[in-house]
């Protein structure tokens, strides 16, 4: 048997790790060194040299794009597709077993998974039924309650609340929030872990089952599991099995969610015997890149501790730019990507970075502007836009009239005259009765609780629907989505509105058509409806359906979804106080090196070239605010960076600076300059912060200190300097 292609491409320690005798394994190493490498490389030897089945075989990753790209890499290194083999994210792979054994847990078949938004939405409406205000119990922050006690394997039975009155009301709320759930066959994420790891504590057979399959467990991103997905791993790993754990400590980003770092101690302790591995060189980036990202983690205390070297020459230095607005940083880095494109470089080799989903959107105009296709991973995804998830509601409360969540989304979209009264008499019955609001609108009807308006408004709803699963129910998947999106009355909602957005709202309902088309219901669910498949699908991978998937685009995520990922050329925009690190990482101890080892994630993503940018003026929730450079980029070693400079001088106002960049000549012809201060004769004084156009035509933005940003036609704006 010829194995050295599964040896050949890895250093003396890969090496180790990837032809270890069956044990358990913690691979702790820095970003870049091969990690993720190696466990394709030793999931490969297992079924080569070991002769393990994949079917006996589970890896788990942290994304659903990481999942699809291991499973690539090892059927390439196999030649050959591994359906058989689990690998997923902790969340997949949960869902995926509860649809096995939803009996045993007690969900009924077809239950839905609420994602964050409906989560959020129904805490909202518990906490109305209980009559509590939102100003006291921030929606948000009871979210994070429960999903934090979840995580920690806490039912409110659980929870000591020491007799404090607001803890005992917050159990009030979780145990609310999760009887309203239950009824409704609604499961969310966290949910989901916490269900799972309940399937192995009450089902022996069940979890003997597995212990038997699973010989070898492997998981990606140790660092950032919580408590409840360590418990579940560590009762799956029978003590016949080996676990191989690899991890980062320096990487470790998910603290705010409950991701505890010190699971990689707990494992040492809990599988005594493991070998450890450390790998040292990295790959990925260019000394320059290395070097100034050592020195930013450097900074943090009880660090485990890692060497990081490369053979690669320094390579460029790393660049910083100081916009002067958010514009400006925008314009800057579209204006690199494209010197980057002209040089014949692939779009999708480059990726912008950014602390919050917020950020995108500046850019995402600027790239607009100039036509440069882009993808955004996370943030707004094709399945969280509104009009999909009114579709999905559609589709969800017809698959099944028990999930709340959607019934609530589309009782009233289109409106059909439904009161909040009417709205609220339902919740009420819903909950005296155990009922769900489905249900509960039927009894209603027929008890004639309602005034007359009230009453054919909701009967016309409930008509809708009942017709709706009657003529959809026997076509096919394509076709059913089509016909209820028709029928439904949500595309001549769509239809009747106008403008660029309405259409685009349109093209995502024609595009939700083509997504029901081509899915392909997995192996795993086919206990299921194709239907519920799909749903469930939506809501796990949303993001996976763009439109332009194959097209060359540039990248744009959040520095969270970037993990593991790695770009030749890569931007980090909005590196500033106040935003990376962020506000209120100031207020709570230890988050300012959380934030660190995020700056340390985002600058490792690079390959050959880091751009790094802040604006020295930003319009955070509509208001400009003055930012200095994040602390980060002081604690780079001055020989790794250079600051880019296009500006002559550094008063303002900013001239040339925009010229090399864009060629701003035309706009500079009528006499104004970006940043210059001017005054109109209504809105009074404010600051030139954009333009479009050129000469008569042109357009410019301009942020009245007193009205704030507008958009006004030059030629007949009638502004004079000040
Ligand atoms: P992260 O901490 O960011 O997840 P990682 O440790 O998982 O990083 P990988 O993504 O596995 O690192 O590897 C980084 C890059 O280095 C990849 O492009 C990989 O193909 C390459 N690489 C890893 N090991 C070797 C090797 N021995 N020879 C050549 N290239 C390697
Ligand atoms: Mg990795």
């Amino acid at each position: 048997m010829d194995v050295s292609r599964l040896l050949d491409q890895l250093n003396d320690k890969q090496r180790d790790a990837v032809a270890a005798p069956a044990s358990d394994m913690l691979i702790l190493a820095g970003a870049g060194s091969g990690k993720t490498r190696v466990l394709v490389h030793r999931i490969a030897w297992l079924m080569e040299v070991e002769g393990i089945a994949p079917y006996g075989i589970l890896a788990v990753t942290f994304t659903n794009k990481a999942a699809k790209e291991m499973r690539g890499r090892i059927e390439q290194l196999q030649g050959s597709a591994l359906n058989s083999m689990w690998i997923g994210t902790f969340h997949g792979i949960a869902h995926r077993l509860l649809r096995a054994h939803h009996a045993d847990v007690g969900l009924p078949q077809n239950f839905t998974i609420l994602d964050s938004d409906d989560q959020y939405r129904l805490v909202r409406r518990v906490l109305k039924s209980l009559n509590l205000d939102e100003k006291h119990w921030a929606p948000k922050h009871v979210q994070w309650y429960i999903n934090g006690n979840k995580d920690e394997g806490l039912r409110p039975q659980h929870i000591e609340t020491h007799g404090d009155a607001t803890q005992q009301k917050m159990r009030e709320i979780y145990q609310t929030y999760q009887q309203t759930c239950d009824r409704a066959g609604l499961v969310d994420f966290a949910e989901l872990l916490l269900r799972a790891h309940e399937l192995w504590l009450n089902n022996p057979s069940v979890l003997e089952h597995y212990q038997k399959r699973f010989r070898t467990i492997l998981v990606d991103e140790f660092q950032d599991t919580n408590n409840i997905q360590y418990a579940w791993l560590r009762i799956l790993a029978a003590p016949s099995n080996n676990m191989i754990i690899v991890g980062d400590d320096d990487q470790s980003i998910y603290g705010w969610r409950g991701a505890n770092v010190e699971n990689i101690q707990h494992f040492l302790r809990d599988f005594k015997g493991a070998k450890t591995i450390r790998l040292e060189q990295n790959y990925r980036s260019t000394g320059n890149i290395l070097k100034a990202a050592n020195a930013v983690i450097d900074n943090n205390q009880g660090r485990l501790g890692k060497k990081l070297w490369t053979e690669d020459s320094p390579g460029e230095l790393i660049s910083l730019y100081a916009g002067f607005n958010e514009l400006d940083e925008a314009r800057f880095n579209i204006a690199r990507i494209k010197e980057w494109r002209d040089n014949g470089n692939a779009l999708s080799d480059c990726a912008i970075l950014y602390r919050n989903n917020a950020q995108s959107r500046v850019l995402e105009e600027a790239l607009l502007q100039e036509s440069i296709a882009y993808r955004i991973y996370g943030g707004l995804r094709f399945f969280e836009r509104q009009e999909i998830r009114d579709a999905l509601g559609y589709l969800r409360l017809i698959n099944q009239t028990i999930d709340d969540a959607a019934f609530e989304r589309i009782v009233n979209t289109p409106t059909r005259g439904l009161g909040d009264k009417t709205l609220s008499q339902i919740r009420e019955l819903a909950r005296e009765s155990e009922l769900s609001m489905w249900d509960a609108s039927s009894r209603i009807l027929a008890e004639n609780r309602l005034t007359g308006r009230a009453s054919n408004a909701l009967s016309s709803f409930t008509k809708l629907i009942t017709q709706l699963t009657q003529d959809a129910a026997a076509l096919p998947l394509e076709q059913h989505a089509d016909y209820v999106i028709k029928h439904s009355g949500l595309f001549a909602m769509y239809k009747a509105e106008k403008g660029e957005k309405a259409q685009a709202r349109i093209e995502n309902l024609e595009e939700l058509v083509t997504a029901c088309k081509q899915f392909v219901v997995p192996e795993e669910a086919d206990n299921m409806t194709p239907m519920s498949a799909f749903l469930a699908h939506a809501s796990l991978e949303a993001g996976d359906n763009q439109a332009d998937k194959h097209q060359d685009a540039v990248q744009m995520m959040t520095i969270h979804t970037a993990k593991g990922l790695e770009f030749p050329l890569v931007f980090m925009a909005g590196v500033e106080e106040g935003m990376f690190p962020s506000q209120m990482s100031n207020e709570e101890p230890g988050k300012i090196e959380e934030e660190r080892r995020l700056c340390y994630v985002g600058m490792t993503r690079a390959m050959q070239k880091l751009y790094i940018t802040y604006a020295e003026n930003r319009r955070v929730y509509g208001q400009d605010k003055y930012h200095t450079p994040s602390r980060f980029i002081k604690e780079i070693p001055t020989d790794c960076i250079e600051e880019v400079r296009l500006r002559t001088t550094i008063s303002r106002p900013v001239q040339n600076r925009f010229t090399p960049v864009t060629g701003h000549t035309a706009f500079e012809s009528t006499g104004f300059q970006l940043g210059e201060r001017v005054s109109h004769p209504k809105f009074s004084e404010g600051t030139v912060l954009n333009y479009e156009g050129s000469g008569e035509h042109a357009r410019v933005q301009i942020n009245f200190d007193e009205f704030g940003s507008k958009w006004l036609v030059m030629s007949f704006a009638k502004l004079t300097k000040v």
